[in-house]
């Protein structure tokens, strides 16, 4: 492959968060170029949740931070938007109904973190394999977290 045709990182990330938005048009990924924090297919399945959720409601829903704290994954929400982003019409009366019901939607999918392991989403535990920050691992990329 020559240096000319070979894509710069920032344009594979920018490849990589267009598919995420075709794939869920109904999230805005505000920050970030997609959600990155471990646990890819867990992320994917409540992005996949988030959206059948929000196309029903007719809603956009802000993705502020994906991150892994104390072993789970943390998925943060900012503003749920009507779908041009202004904000949700007070002239609705499922405004609570979609805070909530998007609050148990990631829940679940936080506690189920908490089972799998954040690299390879094999069935995982608590774990400190350096001593000191909780990870949630398999024995085999704990293993591998140790040896690094
Ligand atoms: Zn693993």
């Amino acid at each position: 492959m020559s240096e000319e045709t070979e894509k710069t990182v920032l344009e594979e990330l920018e490849e990589e968060a267009a598919r995420w938005q075709e794939a869920f048009p109904h999230l805005r990924f505000d920050h970030m170029y997609y959600p990155n924090a471990g646990w890819p297919r867990l992320v994917w399945k409540l992005c996949e949740r988030l959206e059948r959720f929000a196309e029903k409601y007719d809603v956009l829903i802000h993705i502020m931070q994906v991150k892994e704290k104390f072993g789970t994954l943390r998925f943060y929400t900012g503003e749920i938007t009507e779908l041009d982003g202004s904000e949700l019409s007070e002239d609705r009366e499922d405004t609570r109904l979609i805070y909530e019901r998007k609050c148990d939607i990631i829940e679940e999918i936080e506690t189920a973190s908490g089972y799998l392991c954040e690299k390879c989403e094999s069935y995982a535990k608590r774990c400190r394999p350096n001593g000191f920050w909780i990870r949630t691992l398999c024995e085999s990329c704990e293993g591998e977290a140790i040896s690094n």
